[in-house]
């Protein structure tokens, strides 16, 4: 099994740290659950849960850290944050349609971690790993390992940006961008902040949400010292996901001028509902983040149980607009491969 926590002890620059002098956040992420035993265990879910766990995981590893696996309730096998988690036995069924990279990604990677698909934008593979592994992602078989690159291959990524004019934004992606550290962050974006085409820089991460102490002074320090314009653009499927300290760590983000937006996926048994939707874009803006998209499910192999049919996601999308003003509707979305846009429902 190729993971990505695999991929990412296969990184040369890779930071091997002593837990004692690790941020705070690192080890939270250290420490995070990746057995799926322990997840049923610690969540008091009995042992008829154990062999679909053990099966999912074999597919692709379970990975969940505390400040997250406190959001769920113990006890609830259809708690909307646990079934975004917890490794199923029907992630090994074949269903026609459902590929391992349903986005075709691997056509429009110009340089090891870099792909090119839209005009004026490119997005940089920044880190492996994530901070946790959510069943339904389309990248649950992207090829991490070939596109972890070293600063050396980096410079190649870079210097394809600095090439190409017409580039105006680079989006750092993952995994999770924001598992890799400050110092190699830092490295990268003082790198982009020098080429004179570039202006935004858009950051796509569940990190903060998920650990949200990943928002710390470290982050802000390399955040706050670019030029660029900056974006977060969260990912966030369920109210109950945005605690306390996840509106602290958000405020500290736009106290430091980054423009928060969230996407998300819509799920079937998540979130697929008028009152979980709309009581998710209420949250999110108390949190001060703005609803941008809801996704229908991309078609990758391992995730068909969790899609809601179109003819669904629009009545949803319907119902959701007679109870919510206009700023707080997300646009519903596909993504198909080789279109240069996201293509509306
Ligand atoms: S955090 Fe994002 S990239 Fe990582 S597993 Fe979840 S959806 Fe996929």
């Amino acid at each position: 099994m190729i993971t990505r926590s695999s991929a990412l002890l296969q990184r040369p620059d890779r930071e091997a740290r002593p837990l004692s002098l690790q941020a705070r956040w690192q080890t939270q992420l250290a420490r995070a659950i990746r057995d799926p035993r322990e997840l049923c265990r610690r969540l008091r879910l009995d042992e008829t849960f154990w062999p679909g766990a053990e099966r999912g995981h074999d597919l692709f590893e379970v990975r969940v850290p505390e400040a997250y696996l406190a959001r769920i309730r113990p006890g609830d096998p259809s708690d909307p944050l646990l079934r975004q988690v917890l490794p199923l036995a029907e992630e090994a069924l074949a269903t026609p349609g459902y590929v391992a990279d349903p986005l075709e990604e691997a056509e429009h990677a110009p340089a090891p971690g870099l792909i090119h698909k839209y005009a004026g934008r490119v997005l940089l593979i920044a880190s492996p790993a994530c901070a946790v592994n959510c069943r339904y992602c389309f990248r649950r078989h992207f090829p991490y390992e070939e596109n972890a690159p070293s600063r050396a291959q980096w410079d190649e990524s870079l210097e394809h940006i600095r090439r190409d004019t017409t580039i105006h934004e680079a989006i750092l992606s993952g995994g999770d961008p924001l598992a890799a550290s400050d110092r190699q962050l830092a490295w990268l974006v003082e790198r982009l902040d020098a080429i004179p085409h570039l202006k935004r820089l858009r950051i796509h991460t569940r990190l903060p949400v998920v650990i949200p102490e990943r928002i710390d002074d470290a982050l802000l320090g390399w955040l706050s010292a670019t030029r660029l314009q900056k974006v977060m653009v969260l990912h966030i499927n369920h109210a109950n996901e945005i605690d306390e300290a996840v509106i602290a760590a958000c405020r500290r983000l736009s106290d430091a001028g980054v423009t928060l937006l969230n996407q998300s996926v819509l799920l079937r048994g998540v979130n697929d509902s008028v009152e979980a939707l709309a009581a998710l874009s209420e949250r999110l803006f108390e949190a001060g983040i703005l609803p941008y998209y809801l996704h229908v499910l991309d078609p990758v192999a391992g995730a068909a149980h969790f899609d809601v049919a179109d003819l669904d996601a629009r009545e949803l999308v319907a119902g959701l607009r007679e109870v919510l003003p206009g700023f707080l509707m997300p646009r519903l979305v596909r993504e198909i491969p080789g279109e240069r846009s996201k293509t509306p429902l």
